[in-house]
């Protein structure tokens, strides 16, 4: 009998301009891989309409915030658009070491940190079709203010810029295409040879 190592969980970040759709993708592709935790995020952006304490993000003050940063409590952090936001790092820790793979949807400078925590995730960067869609969807959404949409629009440009720091690229022109696409990718970084060298030992073949 032969012994071959099973992966710890995998690390995938996704990343995007705001407007790229990120939200909408990765709920489809949730619902198409349940196995997949998602990272929960603290912020200090105030809710959105519907938006819930715990599932879409843990609601903050500066203060709280900055508290979490001085204690460690966080993977990553970045102000994006007047606002803090970070990734709970003792939830993706403990998801990862039981082989559950987790997602993180964050923006650039944030996966930039990760990188250098955790070489061996994988990272995916999700684009809209082209920048006047990008525009239409930031203002559709119709939540914030035309200053915000306005800043929305010039740090999305910039992010655009980030994509060659990705492993992955991919179009959302439709949801279940994009979704698929990202499936097709964790499902093949599962196989990668060098995941299942490194981790613990599983048997085998017997
Ligand atoms: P929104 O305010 O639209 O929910 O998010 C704004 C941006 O912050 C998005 O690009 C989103 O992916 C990113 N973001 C959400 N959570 C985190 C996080 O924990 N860390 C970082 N660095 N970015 C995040």
């Amino acid at each position: 009998m032969e012994t071959l190592r099973k992966n710890q969980g995998l690390l995938i970040v996704l990343s995007g301009p705001s407007g790229a759709g990120k939200g909408t993708v990765s709920a489809h592709l949730r619902e198409r891989m349940p196995e997949i935790t998602y990272s929960v995020s603290a912020t200090t952006r105030p809710p959105r309409r519907g938006e819930k304490e715990g599932v879409n993000y843990f609601f903050k003050t500066r203060s709280e915030f900055e508290q979490m940063i001085a204690n460690d409590e966080l993977l990553e952090w970045a102000e994006y658009v007047g606002n803090y936001y970070g990734t709970p790092r003792r939830f993706v820790e403990e998801q990862l070491a039981e082989g559950r793979d987790v997602l993180l949807e964050i923006e650039v400078q944030g996966a930039r940190q990760v990188r250098k925590r955790f070489p061996q995730g994988v990272f995916i960067f999700l684009i809209p079709p082209s920048l006047d869609e990008l525009r239409r969807r930031i203002e559709q959404r119709g939540t914030e203010s035309e200053e915000v949409v306005l800043n929305r629009l010039r740090r999305a440009e910039e992010e655009l810029k980030e994509m060659n720091h990705y492993d992955y690229v991919v179009v959302n022109d439709r949801v279940e295409q994009a979704s698929e696409r990202l499936r097709s990718i964790i499902i093949a970084e599962h196989c990668r040879v060098e995941r299942l060298l490194s981790g613990k030992t599983v048997s085998w073949g017997g």
